[in-house]
């Protein structure tokens, strides 16, 4: 998809803060953070969305889980606690058509987000 941007920074055409990067999913740091440690976990294959997902991609959700897993670690929220959004959807907010997880974590924050 060469017009998309998630799918424009896995090929490293736009440049971005990457965090780390493995064979089927990549993590890159939000270009406007809401909190001290935000994280945009992406696939590197173009899947717009949930509404995307089946079992075939079941192997690429355990990548990326085991990715979040390792850099909640690595980013020292792991304990103290973190949030995983995935905006799906218009009314969701969801502004950019790849798949993406966001990480936030390191301040307190609320329920139910706004
Ligand atoms: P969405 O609103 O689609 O759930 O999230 C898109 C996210 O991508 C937003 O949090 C936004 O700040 C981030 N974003 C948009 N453009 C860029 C960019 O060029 N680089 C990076 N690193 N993040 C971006
Ligand atoms: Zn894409």
């Amino acid at each position: 998809m060469e017009d998309c941007l998630f799918c424009r920074i896995v090929n490293k055409e736009v440049a971005t803060d990457i965090v780390e990067e493995r064979p089927t999913a990549i993590a890159f740091r939000d270009i406007n953070p809401q909190a001290p440690v935000h994280i945009l976990v992406v696939p590197k294959e173009h899947i717009p969305s949930i509404k995307d997902l089946d079992k075939e991609k079941c192997d690429i959700l355990a990548d990326i889980f085991s990715l979040i897993n390792d850099i909640a670690v690595s980013e020292g929220i792991s304990q103290t606690g973190y949030r995983v959004v995935v905006n799906t959807g218009e009314e969701a907010g969801q502004d950019v058509d790849h798949l993406h997880f966001h990480m936030l974590g390191g301040r307190f924050m609320r329920w139910p987000p706004g």
